[in-house]
């Protein structure tokens, strides 16, 4: 009798109306804030890492997938909002790179920049500022290079020992929504994969198996105990694994 009740309850006549309600209802939803370009608070925070395994990791835009920049967003001055923002909060934490989902937003966009008197990275030289929108790896180089990684999501950790590839070739769009392909080397290279691995989820935390402080790390490379952006073999983890180029960031997110 059960089973009868039910199939009367899909029946068209009681089903056309409740559907017509779930229409309605899921074009009254909001669009979930992370995925939206809108940038609502005014004092941003940059998102701590989670260990691994903890299940709070499944809600936090820093683990989950962002989404791509769509074409009508191009141009628009909510994108450029969400840019400038992103620039002056990683400006203001003297970073060298920031991506979307550090300030909670689910989106495909990131910025490098190294300035020539940022006396952490002094030694490696300078970086112009770049804004990459949608980006995909198409190449790399066959050799890696290793680099102590720390990132503005894990103030207080260890930095860590990992490696990049030498060298990328990408495919990206620009604010104004054009195709830009180009070539990285250098420590342009190593932040564009740090923060490459954002969008792939997760930090280098997840990544490395070699982590000493700040205070450990300068001693040791003074010392020259320890390689300090140097090429490395396979053994060294690498930043973006599970990665495969030419992927889409939408690719790698479904078919992982
Ligand atoms: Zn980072």
């Amino acid at each position: 009798m059960l089973l009868n009740k039910n199939i009367g309850f899909m029946d068209n006549t009681h089903f056309f109306p409740f559907l017509l309600i779930a229409i309605v209802f899921n074009s009254c939803t909001p669009m979930k804030s992370s995925l939206s370009l809108n940038i609502t608070q005014s004092n941003i925070q940059i998102i701590q890492q989670i260990p691994l395994g903890d299940p709070s990791r499944s809600n936090n835009p820093l683990y989950l997938p962002p989404r791509e920049i769509e074409k009508n967003e191009f141009k628009s001055k909510k994108l450029d909002q969400l840019i400038d923002t992103m620039y002056s909060v990683m400006l203001k934490k003297a970073g060298v790179g920031i991506a979307a989902n550090q300030i909670g937003k689910q989106l495909q966009v990131f910025i490098i920049e190294a300035k020539g008197d940022n006396p952490r990275y002094k030694v490696l030289g300078p970086v112009p500022k770049q804004v990459f929108i949608n980006p995909r790896i198409t190449k790399v180089s066959d050799k890696r290079m290793n680099f102590w990684h720390g990132c503005l999501s894990a103030e207080g950790k260890e930095r860590g020992n990992v490696a990049t590839y030498e060298w990328i070739e990408y495919e990206c769009f620009d604010e104004s929504g054009n195709l830009k392909q180009g070539k990285l080397d250098g420590f342009a290279s190593v932040i564009f994969q740090h923060e490459f691995r954002h969008l792939l989820s997760g930090t280098y935390l997840d990544v490395a198996n070699h982590f000493l402080s700040k205070t450990e790390l300068d001693y040791e490379i003074e010392m020259g105990k320890i390689p300090y952006f140097d090429i490395v073999s396979d053994t060294l983890p690498l930043l973006i694994s599970g990665y495969r180029v030419g992927q889409t960031i939408n690719d790698y997110h479904t078919k992982k």
